[in-house]
């Protein structure tokens, strides 16, 4: 058994569906269900023998030590956070409240659970944390790729937020010897990413023929990732990392904004074609950028691919097709978790919280 944290959201969700289809071990998802969290997104799953869903919150103390005695997991992965810059922009205290000290009384009821355990079950035990790349700051155009040793430097409250819950379980190895492992991933992609994010955002305006947004000159650089290429490689983290490391993850695939969207537009002329036949990319529109965006990030995976034999495999031409296609194959996904039908949905399901 293990226990996942914030597998309602986009990446915990496609972890929870990998797997499950691709092991054979229980799993248990505590999660909020804040507005980024989605019970639809594991609805092919909702009633799976090996499948165990808990509303709650990670700074719920109580909650996590009932489930951790309740379950004993093997490992606890934590997923759950606030995870949008934009939003942290405009109130950066909730990612406070959920990254840092969500994850710091997170972290405290693990440690009194693993005290607990015999030594053999100690030692075996391990807690993941997935953050980002972006606790690294931002790099010049000709600067090498990100390293794990590459000083943190955090530029947004979210990337803030996330550098301080990696710091704190970063102690809670070197001081108490909880056996820890943590992930820094780039930008990932895929379907049942919530249309804040560029991607899911730039496809859902262009089928709606809305402006699309891109912030200042477009030429940010991000290493694009597909969501199941993070999910395999979190798994092989699990399973091989050593504890008290950290892991570089990325896809081997830089971009700018700007691409990433002129990619999208083709998709769509080819797919969706606008009515009167002009190219989707009439609808970029440069808005103002957002204050302190990052320029560049790169990651150097050459640790994760050295130690523990991991590499992507979906390459980002395949991988946007692939997202494209899930998202125009789910129009009702897309219209509940923007028409606030969904909430309601949720609040009759799981009670009002
Ligand atoms: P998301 O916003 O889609 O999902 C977050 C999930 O956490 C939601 O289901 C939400 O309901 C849940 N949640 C929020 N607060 C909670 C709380 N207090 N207790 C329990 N559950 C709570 O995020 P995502 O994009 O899936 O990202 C997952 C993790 O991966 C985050 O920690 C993020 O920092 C990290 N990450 C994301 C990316 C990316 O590109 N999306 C890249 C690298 C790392």
């Amino acid at each position: 058994m293990i226990l996942v944290t914030g597998g309602c959201g986009f990446i915990g969700s496609a972890f929870i569906l990998q797997w499950l289809a691709r092991t054979d071990e229980p799993v248990v998802n505590l999660d909020l269900l804040t507005y980024a969290g989605h019970p639809g997104n594991l609805a092919e799953v909702e009633s799976h023998p090996r499948y165990v869903f808990c509303r709650g919150d990670i700074g719920d103390t109580a909650t996590v030590a009932q489930l951790l005695a309740t379950h004993q997991p093997r490992a606890v992965l934590n997923f759950a956070a606030e995870s949008h810059v934009d939003r942290s922009i405009s109130g950066p205290l909730a990612f406070a409240q959920t990254n840092v000290v969500g994850t710091l009384q997170l972290l405290q009821a693990v440690l009194e659970h693993w005290r607990q355990l015999d030594a053999q079950s100690q030692q075996a035990f391990r807690f993941l944390h997935v953050s980002t790349d972006e606790v690294f700051g931002t790099l010049a155009a000709d600067a090498p790729a990100f390293s794990e040793t590459h000083r943190y430097e955090p530029n947004s409250p979210y990337s803030a937020s996330k550098a301080a819950s990696d710091h704190f379980v970063r102690a809670y190895q070197h001081t108490f010897g909880l056996p820890t492992l943590t992930t820094n991933c780039s930008n990932n992609y895929g379907p049942r990413q919530f249309p804040e994010k560029l991607i899911p955002l730039m496809i859902h305006n262009a089928l709606q023929g809305k402006a699309l947004p891109v912030y200042g000159d477009g030429r940010q650089v991000r290493d694009w990732l597909h969501v199941d290429d993070h999910c395999s490689a979190l798994r092989q983290v699990l399973e091989a990392g050593r504890p008290g490391e950290t892991y570089n993850i990325g896809g081997r695939s830089e971009r700018t904004n700007l691409e990433v969207v002129h990619t999208i537009c083709r998709a769509l002329d080819q797919l969706r074609p606008r009515a009167g036949g002009e190219s989707h990319t009439a609808l970029i529109t440069h808005v103002k950028d957002r204050p302190g965006h990052d320029r560049r990030y790169a990651i150097d995976d050459s640790k994760i691919a050295r130690e523990l034999q991991w590499k992507p495999e979906v390459g980002f031409d395949a991988g946007i097709a692939q997202t494209i296609q899930w998202y125009l194959d789910n129009d009702a996904w897309v219209q509940s978790v923007t028409s606030g039908s969904y909430r309601q949905w949720m609040d009759k399901h799981y009670g009002a919280q």
